[in-house]
């Protein structure tokens, strides 16, 4: 049986690269979908929507594949497989790049900085696009040009019904609205069109402080974010974990539990030298780096250590503050961590995040100061229990200092994990445009917004 109009791939059960194609980043999720389809285009995308629904097939919608939560496979139903639609074309003069939908971090980075252009965005090459920047998008250069849906000038969108339409402020403006922060629940987008930003280099100072010392690390990076006049040039993560093997740390420190701590100044690297020098000096980290590195160095740096086969779990939230009781609590949880990838990470939001009108887009969380994200990942089956109970139980011990909602994009799919959480004050709104776009909610593998009328 082949699918009417589809130009593109078909992939069944039993055919030669099923198996490859139904796997998914997270190898939690071992789907057997009935037909993988690989459209080449938005009418092919809208031939395979139309075979779903005729059907009755549960339709997955798959990007990049690294929904944590797996909705991008699923048993029995069709899985639309954007990966063909990866093309990148950057026009440097209007400073724009046209994005397939199915296109990888790494595919945008490589053909926007051959013109010395960034799109921001997250920071693991290999994860798509299209998930990533429907749920808002955040990476290493937020707090100064924006979320990645702060950069998005227009989409291709094919809806339910296979209409085929561009959603930008001037056209269908509530769609726009929607797919910025509302996930995959409105349409599958065939093309993004983003503006691009000058920048082709960071300066970075990465730091490793054992464990005892995780108390003065967050304290000095909680003081230098929390000044409303912090640069968005300047941008701080610090991570619970157990020591990576990078150059620049001692082998005596590799597996060691400790905060390892990534400041990162995206503006003139001779007037972020003092700044990144006065932090490094106060800190007094047991090892450390401060270097200028191209761009496209660090966007692929933990490629490998987040690379393929991996098992996850993830809870997360936003945080005001992080108050010492919050501090203590991360220093004590960090001490059981037994996997050498899982990790706690505490994001510093704000800067142009914040600076944007709230009512924009349906990110609902511009706000937050901090987002806590607590992955647990690890690679044997076995360890499937303890890795999830170490997530459960470090999430529970730190809700209580975290402030309303989920990043949409860190969301497992667990019990006390809803729609409602993740999209906060704009879920009505929400409701309202996926009654006009998908009704009868073709697009439910997500954190699923439900379509106003059936809400009663
Ligand atoms: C290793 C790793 C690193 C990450 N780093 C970051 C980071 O730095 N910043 C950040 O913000 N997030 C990050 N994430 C989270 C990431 O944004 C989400 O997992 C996101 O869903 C991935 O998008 P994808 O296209 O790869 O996933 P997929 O699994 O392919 O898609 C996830 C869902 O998104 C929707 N979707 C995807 N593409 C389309 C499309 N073209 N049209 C319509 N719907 C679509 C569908 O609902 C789909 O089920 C990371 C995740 C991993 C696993």
């Amino acid at each position: 049986m082949t699918i009417p109009g589809f130009t593109g791939t078909v992939i069944r059960p039993n055919e030669a690269g099923y198996d490859a194609a139904r796997t998914i980043w997270n190898a939690m999720h071992d789907r057997r979908p009935a037909l993988i389809a690989r459209p080449r285009s938005a009418r092919d995308v809208a031939a395979a929507i139309g075979y779903a629904r005729a059907e009755g097939l549960l339709i997955a919608v798959r990007g990049g594949g690294h929904s944590m939560p797996g909705h991008s496979v699923c048993d029995d139903g069709i899985v639309i497989d954007l990966r063909q639609l990866n093309q990148v074309n950057v026009n440097p003069r209007t400073r724009r790049a046209a994005v397939g939908g199915g296109a990888l971090l790494g595919d945008v980075d490589r053909a926007t900085q051959e013109h010395g252009l960034v799109l921001p965005a997250g920071v693991v090459s290999h994860t798509g696009v299209g998930g990533l920047t429907l749920g808002g998008g955040v990476g290493r250069l937020m707090r100064r040009f924006g979320l990645t849906i702060d950069s998005l000038q227009s989409a291709e969108v094919v809806t339910a019904d296979g209409d085929i339409l561009r959603a930008s402020e001037a056209r269908h403006p509530e769609l726009f609205w929607a797919l910025r922060g509302g996930g995959g629940n409105f349409g599958l987008v065939t093309e993004f069109e983003f503006a691009l930003h000058e920048l082709s280099e960071l300066l970075i100072l990465a730091t490793f402080h054992p464990l005892e010392e995780a108390r003065k690390v967050i304290e000095r990076g909680r003081r230098e974010m929390a000044d409303p006049a912090a640069p968005g040039e300047l941008l701080w993560t610090s991570f619970l974990r157990r020591a990576t093997d990078t150059p620049w740390m001692p082998e005596e420190f590799v597996g060691r539990h400790g905060i390892m701590s990534l400041v990162e100044w995206s503006g003139d690297p001779a007037k972020g030298r003092p700044v990144l020098t006065r932090i490094r000096d106060e800190l007094q980290p047991a090892a450390s780096d401060l270097d200028v590195v191209p761009f496209l160095f660090m966007q692929t740096i933990t490629d490998d250590l987040f690379g393929p086969g991996l098992r996850t779990y993830i809870k997360a939230g936003f945080a005001d503050d992080l108050p010492d009781g919050l501090i203590d609590v991360l220093r004590e949880r960090a001490a059981s961590l037994k996997s050498p990838v899982s990790q706690v990470e505490l994001l510093a939001l704000g800067g142009a995040i914040a600076r944007i009108d709230q009512n924009a887009t349906a990110f609902p969380f511009r706000q937050a100061r901090w987002l806590v994200n607590i992955p647990a990942t690890w690679r044997d089956p076995a360890d499937d229990a303890h890795e999830i109970a170490w997530a459960r139980a470090t999430y529970a011990a730190v809700k209580p200092y975290l402030s309303e909602g989920n990043y949409v994009n860190f969301m497992g799919d667990d019990e006390d994990e809803d729609a409602a959480g993740a999209y906060g004050r704009t879920i009505e709104r929400l409701q309202q445009v996926k009654a006009v776009y998908d009704p009868d909610n073709v697009f439910q593998l997500n954190q699923n917004v439900k379509p106003a009328m059936n809400t009663a």
